[in-house]
Formats: structure tokens, C-alpha cells, sequence
């Protein structure tokens, strides 16, 4: 316990202990063994951070700085974060046991958020409108909302925060920031970041704990005006009935069962890498996970044997080395709930052709391994087919034409994403239009911007993350009146 590295919490301004006097272990899933010590924060944690983002949405430096300012202190968190880049990726993956060309590439990638919605900030205009009365002068103004919590999971922990920490500073709330329990260090390695940035005290303050202790205490804090969540579609529910009692606003980034959907028209190689992409990439945990691939009958054996060909070629390992192409789970909870999966495809009659156990390849030492796996002779009422499993596990679903596919693509309670994959230009047109999905990929998979909304359809979530609309979910519309009338009339008429 000696070795491993201690954090405090970041509240005010300044690092401190839990009040419960608690830390808590994470462990590094390739080596199961803890590495670091998170502070145990509950409810009076978050009772302090959301007092100190209060004080700093009302007073002091933050609220008296221009839109430019703001902006321009925002690119900078941009620009200081591309420096610490390889050192968060580090972090990540001695975290979370993602892979770290993914986490490397992805927190090179992080700070384009910070550029890009820092230079939104001063481009959010009001209107004056031409209103239909005599004497009136009337415009509105876009202000933000106040605190805001955000609260993010254990798959892409920097960019997750990102997608909701660069909009909201940049429309001027101020933010309690509390990541997952199981990875929570890159959050407080950010501290470092924004204190050379040049934040003012309070304006991001950092938290961390189990989501009921901690993070439910911040949803229903009357002075949190918004709640930005992202994670399972059942905290993410529970999340929103807490945050109703407050009617407070809220966005809501679920889980998905999305569709990737392998016409016979299509680059068979191309399509082929999709799939791959869609389930084995970061081991199948994200939330696009293209995990029930949809392959029309006509090329359903020629692809699959393609597609095991080319998963058992997929080296797996340590996540530090840039050879691995699939690396451990990420928590032993989230281990043992794909195993169960196992066990539930196999009831349900889905026939195995890859993988379908733990993974005890000496390569994968001690940590929490799952082969990757793919099930053929899968139906749309299957279990494995409609619950989101968050793990290398593939479902094969056999369609006849192209209404078959759409039935079967929309027939589930998630609409995160989609892949289509075909060379028919109609049907790269007319087949996203017919989807109940967030985002479309046509003839490529797992694709994400700064520039382009993401979100969810359907119990995928609420809201979008990205692009110029997401600048709005962070902000208020007011409306002003001015009469330039010399007498006010009748005050017993509405005007
Ligand atoms: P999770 O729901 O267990 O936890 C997410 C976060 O919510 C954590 O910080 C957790 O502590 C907190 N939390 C849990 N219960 C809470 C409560 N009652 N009140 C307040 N906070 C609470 O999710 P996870 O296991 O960390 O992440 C995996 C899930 O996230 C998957 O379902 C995945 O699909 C989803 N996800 C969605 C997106 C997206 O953008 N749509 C992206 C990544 C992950």
C-alpha cells in the first residue's frame, strides 16, 4: 500500500481529504494488482464542491470575464493539455486496460474539444427581435446555466470529460467533475492541467467515489443546474428520476446495442475490418459497439469465415505495448458480466465459432481476459442480441433484403449508432435515413469529431455531446424587453 500513489480530491481551488478519512484502490486490469488510492468522497464531498462552483459561478473572477476571455482561457486548457498528452494516455491505460495506441491517439485528439468550443465561446449571439409592438425594443442573450455535474464512466475517460467540460466552461458555468470510481486518476492529473491553464479557483473542482455515494448527492444538490451524465442505461435512469425531482436539465449518454450491417454488395475486406472494429476494438467496451453484426444471407458463410479469420490473427497482451490489438476488461465486475453473457448465449442456443471463454493465453498474465468472441445462428429476441454486454462478444444476425435488415436494426431499445456497408449508393442514402440511430457510418465504424453531434436515440440518451448544438445544452435563453413608450398604458391588459 506504501507504493501506490495517493490522490486527494480538487475542491475550491485547492487538494483535499475525503471527510470520511477513506481511500479506496484501483487496480491496473493487466496486472489485477492496485496501483493507486482514491479518496472515498460521499456526500458532504460533494456538498463542498458544489458550494465552491457556486461561489465561483457568482463571484469573483470567472462570471466577470468576457466570452473572449473565457474562450481564449479555454483554448489554452487546449493547448496545455496537448503537452501532457502521452502522459495521460499512460494513465488512462494503467487505469482502464485500454490499449495505448487508442488512449494515445485519443488524448492527442482530446484537446481539439478545448480549441474548438473555446472558439465557440464568443460566437454564441443573441437576436434582437422584430417584435410586434409599438415602442418595444427586444432581444435575447444565451447565458449559461450554473453548476454543472458531470459525471463519466471508465471507458474514454479524458474524452468523455471533454465532450462535457469544454462546452461548459466555455458557455461560463462551472463544474463538479466526478469520473468513475475505477478511473478516476486522469481526472485529477486534469487538476494539474487546469491550474496551469490559469482557471480561477472553484470554476472546476474534481471529486471521487461510488456513484451513489457521491455522485447521486451532486445530482440532487439544488445548486447544480444541470446534470451531464454519461454511462449504463440503468445509472443513467436513475440519474434522471433524481434529477427530476429537482427539474433540473439533464443530458444522457447510454448504452447501445448498435447494428452494423453488412449488405452483399459490399467491399467484403472493408466490411470485414468494420465488424472487427465495431466488437474488438478497446475489447467491445464502447458504447458504439457495433456488437450484432446483421449479414445478408446471400455472403453469411463466406463472411463469417472471413471475419474468424481475421479475429484469430488478433494479438492480445499487454495494453502498454503497441503490438496488442486486444487488451484486458477493464473491472472484474464488468469481467464477470461478459462471462455470464457467455453462459447466456450458449442457453439461448447461439453457436459459437470463436472465442466464448475467459482467455489464458500466457500473454495475458494475470489480467482480465476475454477471447474475443463471435456467436452465428443468433436471433433478434436472443438475450446476447438485445442487452448490451460491453465486452468482445459478437452476435451474427442473418437478413434477407433490405427491410429485413431495417426491422431487424430498429427492433431493440438502444439507438446510439449504426454501420452500413454496402456500394449501392441508394442504399448508402436511403438505409441511414430508416435508422433509429444517433450516428450513421456508411463503409466505416467508430468515427468521432469534435465537429459532428453524437448522441443517443431511443433509451440511448438525451441531448447531444459535440458540434455547435452542444454549446446550447450548457446554456439559457433570456429574452429582454425594453419599452422605449413614454407612458405606460392600461396595467390591467397584457401587453
Ligand atoms: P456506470 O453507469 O456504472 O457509471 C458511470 C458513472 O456514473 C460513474 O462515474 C458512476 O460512479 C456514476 N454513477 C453510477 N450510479 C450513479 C448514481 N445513482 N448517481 C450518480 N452517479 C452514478 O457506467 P460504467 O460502467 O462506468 O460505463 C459503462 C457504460 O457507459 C456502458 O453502458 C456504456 O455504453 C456507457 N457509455 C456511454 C457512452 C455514450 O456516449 N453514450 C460512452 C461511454 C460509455
Amino acid at each position: 500500500m506504501a507504493d501506490l500513489k495517493k490522490y486527494q480530491q480538487y475542491i475550491g481551488g485547492e487538494w483535499v481529504d475525503p471527510v470520511s478519512g477513506e481511500w479506496f484502490e484501483s487496480h491496473n486490469p493487466y496486472t489485477g494488482k492496485p496501483w493507486a488510492l482514491f479518496p472515498r468522497g460521499n456526500a458532504a464531498d460533494a456538498d463542498r464542491a458544489v458550494a465552491a462552483a457556486h461561489k465561483a459561478f457568482t463571484s469573483g473572477d470567472w462570471p466577470a470575464m468576457t466570452a473572449t476571455q473565457r474562450g481564449a482561457l479555454v483554448r489554452k486548457l487546449g493547448d496545455v493539455y496537448a503537452k501532457y498528452a502521452d502522459h495521460m494516455a499512460e494513465i488512462e491505460v494503467a487505469d482502464n486496460g485500454k490499449l495505448i495506441a487508442e488512449m494515445a491517439a485519443q488524448n492527442a485528439y482530446v484537446p481539439q474539444w478545448y480549441q474548438y468550443f473555446g472558439g465557440l465561446a464568443d460566437k454564441i449571439e443573441g437576436a434582437v427581435i422584430p417584435i410586434d409592438k409599438p415602442a418595444t425594443f427586444n432581444y435575447t442573450r444565451h447565458e449559461p446555466l450554473g453548476v454543472i455535474a458531470a459525471i463519466t464512466p471508465w471507458n474514454s475517460p479524458m474524452l468523455l470529460t471533454a465532450w462535457k467540460l469544454a462546452p461548459a466552461l466555455a458557455a461560463g458555468n462551472t463544474v463538479v467533475l466526478k469520473p468513475s470510481e475505477f478511473t478516476s486518476a486522469s481526472a485529477f492529473e486534469l487538476v494539474r492541467i487546469i491550474e496551469e491553464a490559469g482557471f480561477p479557483p472553484g470554476v472546476v473542482n474534481v471529486i471521487s467515489g461510488y456513484g451513489v455515494e457521491v455522485g447521486e448527492p451532486m445530482v440532487t444538490d439544488d445548486r447544480v443546474a444541470k446534470v451531464a451524465f454519461t454511462g449504463g442505461s440503468m445509472s443513467g435512469q436513475r440519474v434522471y428520476e433524481k434529477a427530476a425531482s429537482g427539474l433540473k436539465k439533464v443530458s444522457l449518454e447510454l448504452g447501445g446495442k448498435s447494428p452494423n450491417i453488412v449488405f452483399e454488395d459490399a467491399v467484403i475486406d472493408n466490411a470485414v475490418k468494420g465488424a472487427i472494429s465495431g466488437i474488438f476494438a478497446a475489447s467491445g467496451q464502447t458504447c458504439i459497439a457495433g456488437s450484432r453484426l446483421l449479414v445478408q444471407e446471400s455472403i453469411h458463410n463466406e463472411f463469417v469465415d472471413k471475419l474468424v479469420t481475421f479475429a484469430k490473427t488478433a494479438q492480445m497482451g499487454d495494453p502498454m505495448s503497441y503490438d496488442t490489438q486486444v487488451g484486458p476488461v477493464t473491472t472484474p465486475p464488468q469481467f464477470e458480466k461478459i462471462l455470464s453473457y457467455l453462459d447466456v448465449a450458449k442457453e439461448d442456443g447461439a453457436e459459437c465459432v470463436l472465442g466464448g471463454s475467459k482467455a489464458t493465453r500466457p500473454e495475458c498474465g494475470d489480467g482480465w481476459f476475454v477471447e474475443p468472441t463471435i456467436y452465428t445462428g443468433v436471433n433478434n429476441q436472443m438475450r446476447i442480441a438485445q442487452e448490451e454486454v460491453f465486452g468482445p462478444v459478437l452476435s451474427i444476425i442473418p437478413f434477407r433484403d433490405e427491410e429485413e435488415a431495417v426491422e431487424i436494426a430498429n427492433d431493440v431499445v438502444y439507438g446510439l449508432a449504426a454501420g452500413v456497408w454496402t456500394q449501392d449508393i441508394r442504399k448508402a442514402i436511403e438505409i441511414p435515413n430508416r435508422i433509429q440511430a444517433g450516428t450513421v457510418w456508411v463503409n466505416t465504424y467508430r468515427a468521432v469529431s469534435f465537429l459532428s453531434p453524437f448522441g443517443g436515440y431511443k433509451r440511448s440518451g438525451l441531448g447531444r455531446e459535440s458540434g455547435q448544438q452542444a454549446i446550447q445544452e450548457y446554456m439559457q435563453t433570456k429574452s429582454i424587453w425594453i419599452s422605449t413608450a413614454t407612458e405606460v398604458p392600461n396595467p390591467f391588459v397584457m401587453r
